[in-house]
């Protein structure tokens, strides 16, 4: 039966990120046929609803308000509940991002239905929907269904492909006014560290170190690769924990999850919990000095060396291509 499904467009520095576009494309699976609706938020956002319509959405429903301009999540608890009630949804799909992994637990709560975090796949469409998400840190996958009420999934970045851009497409573009009140927190200002680039829950190419790179300023060819690739560059806990690099880096159990197209490790042990933070990651190269190093039993290629030779080899043929 075709339904109704809710999208939630995350808008990031005045810019859609594009696990936006993925989760459209995982709401018309579940729509089947149905309507795809996409719910804007934030402080001058309503510019953004071309792009959701261009990739999918049938329909956008804005909320703007000035205590909407960062995140905080009784503002958008509040925002997306109102949208919610306007649309009247059978089902609502979030990234599984920072955002969505803060505000889906609190919405979920609020309409007592269940949540399916971390969705990877989806199996068939509509009613026949099944979701399929990693557990046990990505070494099993299961595949769960919604038997009533409101579906509700987040969807990891990098892993639904997004439906081609149609400039073409046209929808309806509805603001819809909504009294944001008793907030707990208003966010003042945000002060930013300084930028590495690429988003690395988003990014195709991840880079990453760990202990083998010894210093911060090993770090620097892994930079320079990263670059030339149009990646980012991570981290190993052990790397981080080293002072090498910001924590923010820090790919892994305790860290970010993510599934690039491609990952490189260089000077990484390979220890389970690092594993479940990239494992999933479509080609995996592993640099290390070790033949018997555990990353070597998940990596499609492995070069058995030393970083720091390799490494500038590759920065050579990826500058000559
Ligand atoms: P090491 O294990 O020290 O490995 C360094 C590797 O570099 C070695 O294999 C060595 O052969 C190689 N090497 C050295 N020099 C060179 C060279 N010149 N060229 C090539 N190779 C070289 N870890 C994470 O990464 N992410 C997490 O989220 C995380 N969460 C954790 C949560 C808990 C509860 C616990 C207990 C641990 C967690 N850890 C996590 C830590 C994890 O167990 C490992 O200690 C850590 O991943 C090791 O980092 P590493 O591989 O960089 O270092």
């Amino acid at each position: 039966m075709a339904k109704k499904v809710l999208v939630l467009g995350e808008v990031r520095e005045g810019a859609l990120r594009n696990v936006s576009f993925e989760a459209i494309a995982a709401a018309q699976k579940i729509a089947d046929g149905g309507e795809v609706v996409g719910a804007l938020i934030g402080d001058q956002v309503s510019q953004l609803a071309g792009s959701l319509i261009e990739y999918g959405a049938d329909r956008v429903v804005v909320v703007q308000h000035p205590h909407l301009k960062s995140y905080t999540s009784d503002g958008f608890s509040q925002a997306l509940l109102a949208i919610k009630d306007e649309v009247k949804p059978d089902a609502i799909v979030l990234g599984h991002t920072s955002l969505g992994k803060d505000l889906s637990p609190k919405i979920a709560s609020r309409l007592q239905s269940g949540l399916i975090s971390d969705v990877t796949e989806i199996e068939g469409t509509g009613d026949d929907a099944l979701f399929i998400r990693p557990i046990y840190s990505g070494k099993a996958f299961e595949k769960v269904k919604i038997k009533d009420g409101i579906v509700f999934v987040t969807i990891r970045p990098n892993n639904i492909a997004p439906i081609e851009q149609d400039t073409n497409r046209a929808g309806e573009v509805v603001e819809l006014s909504v009294d944001i009140q008793n907030l707990r927190t208003i966010i003042k200002e945000v002060v930013r560290k300084a930028s590495t680039g690429v988003d690395l829950s988003e990014a195709k190419v991840i880079v990453s170190g760990g202990r083998g790179v010894k210093s911060a300023d090993g770090f620097e060819p892994l930079k320079e690769l990263a670059n030339i690739l149009g990646g980012a560059v991570g981290a190993s806990r052990g790397a981080c924990d080293a002072g090498y690099c910001d924590y923010s880096l820090q790919i892994g159990q305790t860290g970010k999850v993510v599934t690039p197209d491609l990952y490189i490790a260089a000077g990484i042990s390979g220890a389970i919990q690092h594993l479940a933070g990239m494992s999933n990651s479509k080609v995996i190269v592993a640099i290390n000095k070790d033949p018997e190093a555990n990353i070597f039993k998940v990596a499609d290629y492995g070069i058995v060396g030393d970083l720091f030779e390799v490494i500038p080899l590759l920065i050579e043929e990826f500058k000559a291509l």
